[in-house]
């Protein structure tokens, strides 16, 4: 039963409880008043509208989703405040104008590949590929631990362009070509589309290189324009719908051993934000740019034995053919070196980060690599049965 005594204890209570409601009733009114403006003014009315235009047709998987996903977190970081759309090649400029549109300030960010402004900007092609040059691993680790970003901002900031890596596809494939390549006289008339200084090194090697964007290239191998087709690996190249232009699938790809795309970032632009949203843009692009390189690893292999299943004749290049366009590697570098200053100071840093990070790849990846093989069976007999020879 209820005993009298208690009761001051209850009022007590009750009136306190009173007090917390109330106290706690004005807390959240005031909360609701600031912060519910800034929440409306940031989801009805973006503080910044940022145009991203690209050099891949729209939703292009693989390398397109690379655009998408810096959108999506930047969006979301930023809980709306920095509204970022992405436009295909074509929707707002061409492929080729994308670093244009952005230096002039037609666009607020870019995606694309440093390699295609090698016209205007011949050191650039150092950011995407080199032939013969370091990994999408040996990359990321120059670009951000050994001073390789430093130099890419450097090489852009007379344009107004801020760059930063927009990822990596690993290891390309040689790519596709109409016929086989038996020696290294079959380079010979052979017209390729393939970008950057490896266009220049197929040109020295009897070919002929042909400037081509994605979008484009499908197109171009079907009506005999080119005879073969860089472009990237199994992934990408099967949604291009490659397989169906041609037979003969090369491997390894010697020009584009750790392709790293590019985001160009309006400096006037970027220097408007506030710092978090500053920052956000640069851990967007830095998240974007991981997450290029683990898609293409998980989604390649798949990829491959389904181009094998449809009929795609796998086959290694020559050694005679490697040995010619390493060769002609060689010279086009030293040409690039002594023609271009930034380009002769790029390298120096570029030669002495590879040859240090390869030295401790020797007997780290390669060696690991190595003692795998020897213990776990091959995986790949069915596809090299394919290869005659082999
Ligand atoms: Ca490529």
């Amino acid at each position: 039963m209820f005993e009298r005594r208690f009761l001051p204890v209850v009022v007590i209570l009750l009136m306190a409880s009173l007090v917390l409601v109330v106290g706690l009733w004005a807390v959240d009114s005031s909360d609701q008043t600031r912060p519910l403006s800034v929440v409306n003014s940031s989801i009805d009315e973006p503080d910044y509208r940022w145009k991203l235009v690209t050099t891949w047709p729209k939703n292009l998987p693989g390398l397109g989703a690379a655009p998408e996903n810096f959108a999506r977190y930047v969006n979301e970081m930023s809980n709306g405040r920095l509204e970022v759309r992405v436009f295909g090649a074509g929707e707002i400029v061409p492929a080729f104008e994308v670093f244009d549109a952005v230096s002039q300030g037609a666009a607020e960010v870019g995606h694309g590949a440093s390699y295609y402004w090698k016209g205007k900007i011949p050191a650039a092609v150092f950011f995407t590929a080199v032939p013969f040059g370091m990994t999408a691993q040996e990359m990321n680790g120059w670009l951000h631990y050994g001073g390789g970003l430093e130099l890419w901002q450097e090489l852009y900031a007379p344009f107004g362009v801020i760059p930063f890596a927009g990822g990596s596809t690993g290891v390309q494939m040689a790519g596709w070509f109409n016929r086989e390549l038996r020696s290294a006289k079959d380079l010979s008339g052979l017209k390729m589309r393939i970008p950057g200084l490896a266009g220049e090194v197929f040109d020295a090697a009897g070919g002929t290189a042909v400037r081509i964007a994605g979008g484009e290239v499908y197109t171009s191998m079907q009506t005999g324009v080119i005879d073969a087709v860089e472009w990237v690996g199994p992934y990408n190249d099967r949604t291009l719908g490659l397989n169906e232009v041609a037979e003969f699938y090369y491997y390894p790809g010697w020009h584009e051993p750790g392709a790293m795309l590019e985001f160009t970032v309006n400096a006037a632009a970027f220097q408007e934000l506030p710092p978090d949203l500053q920052a956000i843009v640069r851990y967007a692009a830095r998240a974007a740019n991981q997450n290029m390189l683990d898609e293409f690893t998980a989604r390649n292999n798949e990829s491959l034995q389904q181009l094998l299943a449809a009929g795609t004749q796998l086959r290694h290049l020559p050694e005679d053919v490697l040995n010619l366009l390493y060769e002609k590697s060689v010279e086009a570098m030293m040409n690039l070196r002594t023609s271009d200053a930034m380009a002769e100071k790029i390298a120096v840093s570029y030669d002495a980060f590879s040859k240090n990070v390869r030295a401790y790849h020797e007997i780290s990846e390669r060696a690991y690599l190595n003692a795998r093989d020897k213990v776990l069976p091959p995986v790949m007999q069915e596809a090299f049965q394919t290869e005659p020879g082999r």
